[in-house]
């Protein structure tokens, strides 16, 4: 009994969380190694299978994923409640060969943006746009998030403890599932939630890199107006362009945004 009631503790600690700024709450119990651990596995395959460009276009993603990279862990290790967090990430930023218009970060900082997006990002801050809105999938946790919530719809939540040991492949089996890979197909499944914090949590984190966030007006405005497009990652969990158009004027107007860009 005593241990029951010590595993319910442990559970529960490890069950709540929250989402860094936003403060909302997340249920992540899927071992923080075992998310990190497939993440770059599959990682590495989506660059073996794909064209990874070396070129000007590449050379300006990584510079732009760096810089605000680099600006999210100054601002992690200046907050105690962050403590630690920085050190879960490395960074990668690959520009890969595809009409697709699509970008996507995989947990503990591993992001690929398709050339196809570019057309909307032809200057720096555009691409800021999409680059804080990724890392801020990471830094979230939502890879971490889906594959929780895939485990207790799988397994349910008491045999936690086992689940891991018991079946080797079952981390493997979560990180698909959550992020509904195919060969080199990478669809991710994140909630509207997910994406609407993504949002928030990006325009908050270009501007810590110096981009202007008003810039994120713009390139969703750009997005809604090409009526071609239908990016994999931004608009399929979203339920309208003028939502999160409007969502983004709101919140950097906001004295949640204004609290950390001054
Ligand atoms: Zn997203």
């Amino acid at each position: 009994m005593k241990k029951l009631a010590l595993l319910l503790v442990l559970f529960s600690m490890l069950a709540c969380s929250s989402a860094p700024i936003t403060g909302r709450t997340q249920i992540l119990i899927v071992p923080k190694y075992e998310v990190l651990e497939q993440s770059s596995l599959q990682y590495e395959e989506v660059k073996k299978e794909s064209k990874i460009l070396n070129n000007q276009d590449s050379i300006r993603v990584k510079k732009v994923g760096n810089k605000i990279a680099a600006a999210v862990e100054s601002f992690l290790n200046s907050d105690p409640a962050y403590a630690g967090m920085a050190d879960d990430y490395s960074w990668e930023f690959n520009l890969i060969e595809s009409e697709d218009v699509n970008a996507w970060c995989m947990p503990g900082g591993k992001v690929a943006v398709y050339t196809g997006i570019l057309k909307y990002a032809k200057d720096e801050d555009s691409l800021a746009v999409i680059m804080g809105h990724e890392i801020a999938h990471a830094v979230a946790e939502h890879g971490r998030e889906r594959m929780s919530q895939e485990l207790i719809k799988n397994y349910g939540a008491v045999t936690l403890s086992s689940v891991f040991s018991q079946n080797p492949t079952a981390a493997t089996n979560l990180f698909s599932q959550a992020y509904g890979i195919s060969s080199e197909l990478v669809t991710l499944k994140y909630s509207r939630d997910h994406e609407k914090e993504a949002d928030k949590l990006g325009v908050i984190f270009m501007a810590m890199a110096g981009y202007n966030p008003n810039t994120a007006v713009d390139f969703w405005e750009k997005m809604a107006a090409d009526k071609e497009t239908e990016p994999l990652e931004f608009f399929s969990t979203h339920p309208n362009s003028a939502t999160r158009i409007q969502l983004i004027k709101e919140y950097i107007v906001s004295p949640e945004f204004s609290k950390y860009i001054r």
